[in-house]
Order: C-alpha cells, then sequence, then structure tokens
C-alpha cells in the first residue's frame, strides 16, 4: 500500500521504516527539514536500536521524506498522523499540532480525487479523531465516508524495543468511523501475526490511556511498598519477583526505584485526569499515581545526605541520563530532576550516557561536566549516582572503592559496604 506518515518523530520514524519492512511504499513528512534530510540520508533522527539499518535499507527504495505534504498526500492510500501531543499547563492535551496536521492533510485532499483514509496514531483524548472530521470536510470540501476515511490506531511501542514491538505488538486496535475505513487500516496489518481489535473512535482512544494510566500505577505501586520497605531492611526486588509470579499480577512494570519518566506517562495521565474532571469524575488513584512518582527522584538524594552529611562541595559522578536504557530520550527524564536537585545541594556534577549526552547537553548547558567514556566518569569521583540501567553499568568490579546510590537497582548491592538503593 502507499502510505504517508504526517510527523516522524519517536512513533513517526519507526512506523514509517516498519511499514516499509512490510513491503508498503512509505512517504516521510515532516515540517523539520532536518529530520527530513536525516532520514533521507539514511540515518534516523532518534536513536532506537536497529533503526539505522532498517532505514537504510529501504531508503531510495520504497521509503522517502519529504517537507512537501501536498506531494505525499496526491500518491497515499492511508494517510498516518504520529505528530506530537504534548500537556498544556492546565493538564489537558494541547493539539494544535494535530489540527495543523488534519488542515494540512485537508488542503492537500482538494486535488485528490482518490479515497483514502485518515490514520490517527498520536495519543489523543477521547472525541478528538472524530472532531478532526469537520476541519477536514471544512477545509478539503470532501465528504467523509465517501471520499476519506477516519480511523484510530493508538500506538504502543515501548522506546528501547520499538521495532520488535512494533512488529510483533501483543494487540491492534484499530478504531474506525466505519466499515471501510476499517477494513482499509486492516490490510495493512494482515500480516501480523497478532489479535485485531475493532472499535470505535473513541473506544480506541481510551484503550491508549488506560493502558498507559495501568502501567504508570503498577510503578507507582511498586515505588510505594519500595518506600515502605526501605526502612524495614527489605529488598523490594525480592517481594515484586515472588509477587510478580502471580499470573493475575505479572512481573512487568513492578520495578521501583526514581520513578517512570519519558514523554507519554505524565502527560497522558495529566490528560487522563483532565477528562476526568471534566466529566466531574475525582481520579484519585490517577491523580496519587503522578504524586507518587514525582517524589521517586528524591529519595536518592535523600539517601546521599542522610549517609554523607551536606552535599556543598560534593564530587558525584552521575551515571545514566536517558529516562531509559537503550534510548537517547530526556524527555521527563528522572535524571533531570536528580541533577538540578544535587546542583542545588552545591553538589559538582560530572554526567555519562552512553547514547543520551547529546541531548543532555542541550538542558544542562554548561552547568555540569560530561565524561565521554563510562571509565573517564568514574575514575574523576568517588560518590556514584546509577539512575538509568544500561547494561554496562551492570559490572560490579567498576565500583571498587565507590560510594554508590543506586536508582535502579543495576548492582546487586547485598556483598557491598558503601551501597545504597532507594527501595531495597
Ligand atoms: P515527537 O515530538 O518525537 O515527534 C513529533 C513530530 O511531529 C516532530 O518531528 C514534529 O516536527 C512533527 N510535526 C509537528 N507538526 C507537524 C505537521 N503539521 N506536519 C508534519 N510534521 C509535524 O513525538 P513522539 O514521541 O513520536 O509522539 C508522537 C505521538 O505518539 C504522541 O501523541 C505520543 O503521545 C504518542 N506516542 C508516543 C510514544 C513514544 O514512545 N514516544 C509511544 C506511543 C505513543
Amino acid at each position: 500500500m502507499n502510505i504517508s506518515i504526517v510527523g516522524v518523530g519517536y512513533v513517526g520514524v519507526v512506523t514509517g521504516a516498519c511499514f516499509a519492512e512490510f513491503g508498503n511504499k512509505v512517504i516521510c513528512v515532516d515540517i523539520n527539514k532536518k529530520k527530513v534530510e536525516l532520514i533521507n540520508s539514511g540515518k534516523s533522527p532518534i536513536y532506537e536500536p536497529g533503526l539505522d539499518a532498517l532505514l537504510k535499507k529501504h531508503i531510495g527504495k520504497n521509503l522517502s521524506a519529504t517537507t512537501d505534504i501536498n506531494k505525499a498526500i496526491q500518491i497515499s492510500d492511508l494517510i498516518f498522523i504520529c505528530v506530537g501531543t504534548p500537556s498544556l499547563p492546565d493538564g489537558s492535551t494541547d493539539l494544535k499540532y494535530i489540527k495543523s496536521a488534519a488542515k494540512d492533510i485537508a488542503t492537500a485532499l482538494k486535488q485528490k480525487n482518490t479515497y483514502s483514509v485518515i490514520v490517527v496514531k498520536s495519543t489523543v483524548p477521547p472525541k478528538t479523531t472524530e472532531s478532526l472530521i469537520s476541519i477536514i470536510e471544512q477545509e478539503s470540501g470532501k465528504s467523509c465516508g465517501k471520499d476519506f476515511g477516519i480511523a484510530m490506531n493508538p500506538e504502543f511501542l515501548p522506546e528501547g524495543r520499538a521495532l520488535e514491538d512494533f512488529m510483533n505488538p501483543d494487540r491492534t486496535v484499530i478504531g474506525s468511523i466505519d466499515k471501510k475505513s476499517y477494513e482499509s487500516v486492516l490490510s495493512l496489518y494482515k500480516s501480523f501475526k497478532t489479535p485485531i481489535i475493532h472499535v470505535d473512535l473513541r473506544t480506541a482512544e481510551m484503550i491508549k490511556y488506560t493502558s498507559n494510566a495501568f502501567l504508570a500505577t503498577k510503578i507507582s505501586f511498586a515505588n510505594e511498598i519500595g518506600n515502605i520497605c526501605k526502612p524495614l531492611g527489605l529488598d523490594v526486588y525480592e517481594i515484586m519477583n515472588a509477587v510478580g509470579m502471580d499470573k493475575r499480577i505479572g512481573r512487568l512494570f513492578l520495578n521501583a526505584g526514581i520513578g517512570y519518566g519519558g514523554s507519554c506517562f505524565k502527560k497522558d495521565l495529566n490528560s487522563l485526569i483532565h477528562t476526568a474532571k471534566n466529566n466531574n469524575i475525582e481520579p484519585k488513584i490517577l491523580k496519587s499515581v503522578n504524586e507518587t512518582n514525582d517524589c521517586q527522584p528524591h529519595k536518592i538524594v535523600e539517601l546521599a545526605k542522610k549517609k554523607l552529611g551536606s552535599l556543598e562541595g560534593k564530587k558525584i559522578t552521575v551515571l545514566g541520563l536517558a529516562f531509559k536504557p537503550d534510548s537517547d530520550d530526556m524527555r521527563e527524564a528522572p535524571s533531570i530532576l536528580v541533577i538540578n536537585v544535587l546542583l542545588s545541594e552545591g553538589a559538582l556534577v560530572t554526567a555519562y550516557d552512553p547514547i543520551a549526552m547529546e541531548n543532555a547537553k542541550k538542558i544542562f548547558n554548561n552547568k555540569i561536566n560530561f565524561s565521554s567514556t563510562l571509565e573517564a566518569a568514574l575514575s574523576v569521583n568517588k560518590i556514584i549516582f546509577i539512575l538509568t540501567e544500561w547494561k554496562e553499568f551492570k559490572k560490579e568490579s567498576l565500583y571498587y572503592e565507590k560510594i554508590v546510590f543506586d536508582g535502579r537497582k543495576v548492582l546487586n548491592g547485598k556483598s557491598r559496604d558503601n551501597y545504597e538503593g532507594v527501595c531495597w
């Protein structure tokens, strides 16, 4: 099939590369010229294992990128919207990118005489996708159901394992306005060996929010239990390993520590809280999930102060900046809060991350030092904070004679002196 991907950030570029791998002809569209040029040179604008290789394999063949949305839409059967949906200050979702993409698509549809389906992949609050219909009809003069279709196909990929998950998802959710739109999207997923869930547009939108809210809830629950375990001298990981064996519970997303980050959990929870309040529902659980999470990064600094006294003038190495391993994504990374608190306490920070340092430099400017290797980062300071569970940090022997504060249970820590885990 011929596909346009509008917005090629984390979700869009993975979606485009994977659909190309499945034999479709894909055009990636973005307003950011630099991203478009990078993709056309076979390089990914984000770090994701395997993505560069996939882009190199398909670019110039069945995959290309452009800033010219009109050209892309004219030859597309399916148009995926993958633009960002950030939070507004009141927690609601800023829909300006979605609406602007819909208008651009509608302008291009004016000149198009063949049927196409517009598929929202971005995470949007219930009722958003159907609200785009009138925008597109007014701008294009075309009619939904006859000239174009509308579908909502939420994305669940986890950064760091995005390709694997995109190609083998647990399920594919397709919300649609009508049967014809559904069947067009379905034909794209026919080679996927996963259950297909066909629902209406609003249900598809709500499934995505519910899924993220539940995952975040599991993490905050594990953190709360971990906070109780710590003063009791208990290891929350031992407890969760046993608890998670219960099939009704499951072990995933029960890792306690300095809390979740990333672009999605916090903003999606805030959006759901906003939706609840708009409907006169007080979302007590959801509110406490974000509140618990906001406290976790402070725990590791409190532990250090308890053990070392004032941090004024103390030299500290921070290992791990990205919000999770195998990603360069710094959005909402707990490392940002931890480092800012350390700086406000007067500490001198040196940081290292295998992949995220370029993105981190834009956030911290010259306020901290960066080491170009793990060994260099370890050699300059005795006090070490571990904030991301990169595999290369797991070697116990790296930390000989160091005082370690572990935010992610990277080390076992049991047989060490001078080791403190956040919740264990
Ligand atoms: P992102 O910010 O990385 O990328 C968005 C891209 O859209 C940018 O490259 C931007 O330049 C482009 N853009 C904005 N307006 C445009 C327009 N009018 N035309 C063309 N391009 C335009 O965002 P992301 O992290 O990929 O997230 C996209 C959506 O997917 C969000 O709704 C997010 O909640 C959802 N989502 C994200 C993840 C994730 O892990 N990042 C996972 C599942 C779902």
